[in-house]
């Protein structure tokens, strides 16, 4: 079982994730929110709420609309706000710190249980984990991309994106943080061996930058392609 450990502070995410290591876990850790969404989608979510660079709830909040993933939120904050809000959002349970090893694991065994029984009762949305990426929507920082719909949702909203919009942000989406060369999104997205004019390309990704509202997010690699790099705080860049 792969488990995506967010939590900013070594000094637990080390021990935990060594003794968790020890209980046959592979963990992935990362200490911010904007890592945690770029990662690919687990098993099992350990959410810290106390991040650096956004609130934990919104990252459990985010999480939630495209995937089922198990989330067990873990916190020092003792209010029973956060609690409740988390909870409502769709985390599958709560442990305050400090806690011991021992019941994170029987907690993280009984919501992986409740997790099987649900998907048994009503098949639908993965819970995450080897699926494909034409099934479920993906979440690239604040962006939902749904390649079955070809909808597009920027914080919960969607955004009208015309056919080879889409299909472009679709592409450079498949790696975020990658590369993808000119020739290589003209034989992708238009035709293999396009021979019109690569303007068009231009035109096509200026488009694109004004409707998600950050140019930043598209990122022009001078003398060889474009690149997608969404921040996960919405319209300013948090890193
Ligand atoms: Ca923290």
């Amino acid at each position: 079982m792969r488990v995506l450990l967010i939590e900013d502070d070594n000094a637990i995410a080390e021990p935990l994730a060594e003794g968790l290591g020890r209980y046959g876990f592979a963990v992935d850790r990362v200490g911010t929110g904007a890592a945690a969404l770029a990662a690919p989608v687990p098993d099992m979510v350990l959410l810290d709420l106390g991040l650096p660079d956004m609130d934990g709830i919104d990252v459990c909040r985010t999480l939630r609309s495209c995937s089922r993933v198990p989330i067990i939120m873990i916190t020092a904050r003792g209010d029973e706000t956060d609690r409740v809000v988390g909870l409502e959002l769709g985390a599958d349970d709560y442990l305050s710190k400090p806690f011991g090893l021992r019941e994170l694991v029987a907690r993280m065994r009984a919501v992986t249980r409740r997790a099987r029984l649900t998907d048994t009762i009503s098949p639908g949305m993965p819970s995450g984990g080897g699926t494909g990426p034409t099934s479920t929507p993906q979440c690239v920082g604040v962006l939902l991309i749904d390649r079955r719909t070809r909808r597009v949702h920027l914080a919960e909203v969607q955004v009208a994106l015309a056919p080879k919009e889409f299909d472009l942000l679709a592409l450079l989406a498949e790696d975020p943080g990658a590369v993808y060369s000119r020739q290589h999104i003209l034989d992708t997205v238009w035709d293999p061996n396009y021979f019109g004019p690569t303007k068009t390309l231009d035109v096509h990704i200026a488009a694109l930058r004004r409707k998600l509202g950050n140019p930043t997010w598209i990122e022009t690699v001078r003398g060889v392609g474009f690149r997608l790099t969404v921040s996960a705080g919405g319209g300013e860049d948090h890193r």
